[in-house]
């Protein structure tokens, strides 16, 4: 059998979360050979938004090593040398087939074992795919999803060599919208096709969407709506050349995107963790229901304790806090096994003196003793995750963001005419005589903080009439 390899601590995929996470290991001062990161990708891990946004700039594309993490969030870039020079693994084309929790054991594709005492899965979301419902003709080229940087590099390569031609996107949410956008700067006659009424139905008001919507015409961009597509015309090369859909039309296509929603990767885990939401349940320390085993980012599942609910959330903002927060907790669980603290050490991992500081920066025990002390005063770092919801996108030069939950009555405030030179607007969420949530387009940073308070603060409104009129400065006085 094939040699067989351990670890103190294993991040299952190499995204976003495993990316900040290996940053968060590295603050408390993991040691050289404790800590891997097994990737199916072929690159370190990486800012995935960039690839429906610079990634396909027909000028100055983004392209790595420009955004790997953390740079995403105002960090400094994690290159490849970095992990070899902290001594973090980056097992990378490496797909994980098996997962055995109870013998703490991963398997890759090749048959390689990975041993682990701690692990964090950190898998993410796969695509939902088209042939997935057997829609006919879906295997044609010329069909375009995207997830990792590998899609990406196929779908720039289609965008260069279909120039001037024609593509027709399927589905009306962030990728669809995203992607509409970058498609029309690439010179490509662009049709968006959605069932729904209007785009991201799942945030978006209807007036919040006409606004994008009206932009996108503005931009030439032809947009279908109510209907799907159920099939794909392909030449005799196999390529796709048009796009039916269920009310009878076909659209001729060169390049179609499909961008139909996500799923999070948690078949290895099938019946060896509890599920809840379509995700993996955990914590608010994103502990899951099996010992050493935590989950973040797009997979987990967690209490949303502003909301008192549990939620999955797939977004990148979550996905790099709730990295952070399983680390340090898992790191303390681990500093907490070391006699010093009045605990026990039964694997036999270093004691605090044999832990070394590298680089100068604090030991494990130091930092983990650190919070232990401010957590018994009440202001420790292990509090359960409070999570403020964040999402945000960029297409054009718009730019919107959005804090807290989307639930109840709302308001809409501003210049929200698609035609405007400087178009500005927003809306509220008011529930149970509360602001709940916020949405501004084109915000400065301090008004997109403000919105971010007021979705913290939930304070009462009087009138929704009232809070129309004030708009953004409602949230400016917070
Ligand atoms: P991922 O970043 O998806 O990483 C998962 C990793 O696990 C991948 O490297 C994958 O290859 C690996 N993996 C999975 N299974 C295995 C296995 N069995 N073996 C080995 N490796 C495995 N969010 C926003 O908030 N704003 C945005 O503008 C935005 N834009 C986006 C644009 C695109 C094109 C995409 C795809 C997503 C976007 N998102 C955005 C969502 C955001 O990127 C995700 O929420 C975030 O990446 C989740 O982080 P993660 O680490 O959980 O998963």
């Amino acid at each position: 059998s094939m040699a067989e390899k351990r670890f103190k601590y294993v991040i299952l995929g190499g995204g976003v979360a495993a990316g900040y996470a290996a940053r968060e290991f590295a603050k408390l001062g993991v040691n050289p050979g404790e800590l891997a990161i097994i990737s199916k990708e072929s690159v370190a891990p990486y800012e995935r938004p960039a690839l429906s946004k610079g990634y396909l700039f027909p000028q100055g594309a983004a392209r790595l090593p420009g955004f790997h993490v953390c740079v995403g969030s105002g960090g400094e870039r994690l290159l490849p040398e970095w992990y070899t020079e902290k001594g973090i693994e980056l097992i990378l084309s490496t797909e994980i087939v098996k997962a055995d929790l109870a013998s703490k054991a991963l398997t890759s594709a090749a048959g390689e074992t990975f041993k682990y005492d701690t692990l964090i899965i950190a898998t993410g979301s796969t695509v939902i795919r088209l042939s997935d419902f057997g829609v006919q003709g879906a295997d044609a080229n010329g069909i375009f999803y995207l997830r990792e940087i590998d899609d990406a590099d196929k779908l720039v390569a289609a965008i260069q060599a279909k120039k001037g031609g024609k593509a027709v996107i399927v589905g009306g949410g962030y990728i669809g919208l995203e992607l509409g956008a970058a498609l029309s700067i690439n010179d490509l006659d662009v049709t968006m096709v959605y069932p729904e009424p209007w785009c991201m139905p799942r945030l978006f008001t209807s007036g919040i969407a006409a606004f994008y919507e009206g932009y996108y015409a503005n931009k030439g961009i032809k947009i279908i709506k109510g209907t799907v597509a159920v099939g794909f015309d392909s030449n005799a090369n196999g390529d796709v050349t048009a796009v039916k859909l269920k009310d009878g039309r076909v659209l001729e296509a060169d390049i179609v995107v499909v961008g139909v929603g996500g799923r999070p990767l948690t078949t290895l885990f099938k019946g060896q963790l509890e599920e809840e939401k379509g995700g993996i349940k955990t914590d608010g320390f994103f502990k899951t229901s099996a010992p050493d085993v935590y989950a973040v980012g797009d997979v987990a599942t967690f209490p949303l304790k502003l909301y008192n609910e549990l939620r999955r959330v797939e977004h990148v903002d979550h996905s790099r806090k709730s990295a952070e927060q399983a680390v340090k907790f898992a790191s303390r669980v681990d500093a907490n096994y070391n006699p010093i603290g009045g605990g026990h050490n039964p694997r036999g991992w270093p004691t605090p003196n044999d832990l070394s500081s590298p680089n100068g920066e604090l030991g494990l025990l130091q930092t983990a003793d650190k919070a232990a002390i401010k957590a018994s005063e009440g202001v420790g770092s292990f509090e359960e995750y409070d999570y403020l919801p964040y999402f945000y996108s960029r297409a054009f030069d718009l730019s919107w963001q959005f804090y807290g939950d989307n639930v109840g009555d709302t308001v809409l405030f501003g210049d929200n005419d698609p035609s405007s030179a400087k178009p500005k607007f927003g809306t509220y969420w008011i529930k149970d005589g509360k602001v709940v949530g916020a949405f501004l387009e084109s915000g400065t940073s301090d008004e997109n903080k403000a919105i971010a308070k007021v979705a913290r603060v939930q304070p009462p409104v009087e009138s929704l009439d009232q809070l129309t009129q004030q708009g953004l400065a409602f949230a400016s006085t917070f």
